[in-house]
């Protein structure tokens, strides 16, 4: 799965483990609550029949002192009290599975809800389409495209049909169609240097170590000598490793300790498929993981916080604290979520934007474009920078370029 849904999905795991924890506690409270509940009420039953019978058997017995003697003889094993201590316990631990449940499911997660940004029907019935296509549901997907009448819904699904046509026969240990699909997009997959791609060799390597496992040895040399040949620049390490692993060909087959035994033991198809998609999603154009995914994922990981924070500000919506761009508090998403370099000026908190782009001073310092205007007021007027001593004018100062910014 995706990492940013296992970021969110790890979150809800955390707390379905800690109220499964809770009813294994309740469970088992309840357990001997039942156990010594019984050996209660037997014991109070004993007493009483062997009271009956005392009353029965001796003539002379006084019914009065008889039940005296066994209101005494329940009190003073305290079996009602230890009963009641037990009912107790069990109450206490159930209301307790009962706050946890409440806690972490119940929750009325419209109130972090911003009602400020409404949503735009077409774009979201388009990812969610993608979304459908992506995953490899063509029928759902094509009768949401009809439904919501999803413009241009064909053009949506075709290169994911072709994906996954190839991802099938990758499941199925089949590697032609996706040396095939390799053939087919061989200028858009070599390298910088217009060397063969690292996907191609991973797909010879594959059926190189597949050969070698099922055929031996010389099925194995037969497919390096016609395969290998090409990446001879690019992959000559992984190469002879490959061949160091013909001299522990049978240990390496029969997954025996070897220098090599890595080579078969990690999850080789898996890799290779998961591999696929994120090469085919680039020659898309497109995320590995759907745009939709990632929203939700960072939608769940942030929503802790978001119920926080209407918790705090009571009736007030979310929404009408948060300007158009910014939330009033820090939601930190993890590494997974983070796509490309932002930068946030240290003075304006301001996220740069291409308007709004981030200044390097002369001094090393750097804060965005409208801060230094801000400060200086005119682009010849010198400023001191807010965070040295150091004096200079915006003029002096140089727009930063990320690669990766837009
Ligand atoms: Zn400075």
């Amino acid at each position: 799965m995706a990492a940013a849904a296992q970021a969110a999905t790890a979150a809800a795991a955390a707390d379905v483990e800690a109220a499964l924890l809770e009813v294994g506690r309740v469970t088992r409270k309840q357990e001997a609550c039942h156990a010594s509940s019984l050996a209660a009420v037997s014991k109070m039953l004993q007493a009483v029949s062997a009271a009956r019978q005392r009353l029965l058997t001796n003539a002379a017995a006084q019914p009065q002192a008889v039940l005296a003697g066994l209101h005494a003889e329940l009190a003073g094993a305290g079996v009602a009290k230890a009963m009641t201590a037990d009912t107790k316990e069990l109450h206490g631990s159930v209301s307790k599975l009962g706050k946890i449940v409440d806690r972490s499911f119940s929750q009325d997660i419209a109130k972090a809800y911003k009602p400020d940004r409404p949503l735009r029907p077409a774009a979201l019935n388009q990812v969610i389409a993608e979304h459908l296509f992506q995953e490899g549901r063509f029928q759902v997907g094509q009768l949401f495209v009809e439904e919501a009448g999803v413009a241009e819904g064909d053009a949506l699904k075709r290169p994911y049909q072709s994906m996954h046509s190839v991802l099938q026969e990758i499941q199925r240990q089949n590697l032609s169609p996706a040396l095939e699909w390799v053939r087919q997009h061989d200028a858009q997959l070599r390298g910088p240097g217009g060397e063969p791609s690292a996907f191609e060799f991973s797909l010879h390597r594959l059926a190189f170590l597949s050969l070698l496992k099922r055929e031996g040895q010389a099925a194995a040399v037969a497919y390096a000598r016609q395969h290998f040949g090409r990446f001879r620049a690019s992959q000559m390490a992984a190469i002879q490793r490959l061949m160091g692993a013909l001299c522990f060909s049978k240990r390496v087959a029969a997954g025996r300790a070897s220098p090599y035994g890595d080579l078969l033991t990690e999850d080789l198809w898996g890799n290779l498929a998961r591999d696929f998609v994120r090469q085919c999603c680039v020659l898309l154009g497109q995320a590995q993981d759907s745009p939709l995914l990632v929203t939700v994922a960072a939608g769940a990981a942030a929503l802790p916080t978001l119920l926080k924070l209407a918790a705090v500000i009571g009736d007030q919506s979310v929404g009408e604290l948060s300007d158009a761009e910014q939330l009033p508090v820090e939601v930190p998403l993890g590494q997974e979520f983070v796509f490309h370099s932002v930068f946030a000026c240290p003075v304006s908190r301001d996220q740069s934007t291409a308007d709004n782009p981030p200044m390097l001073l002369p001094c090393g310092h750097c804060i965005c474009k409208a801060s230094i205007f801000k400060i200086a007021k005119a682009a010849n007027r010198s400023f001191k920078c807010p965070y040295c001593p150091a004096e200079c004018t915006p003029r002096d100062c140089q727009e930063l370029v990320f690669p990766d910014m837009e």
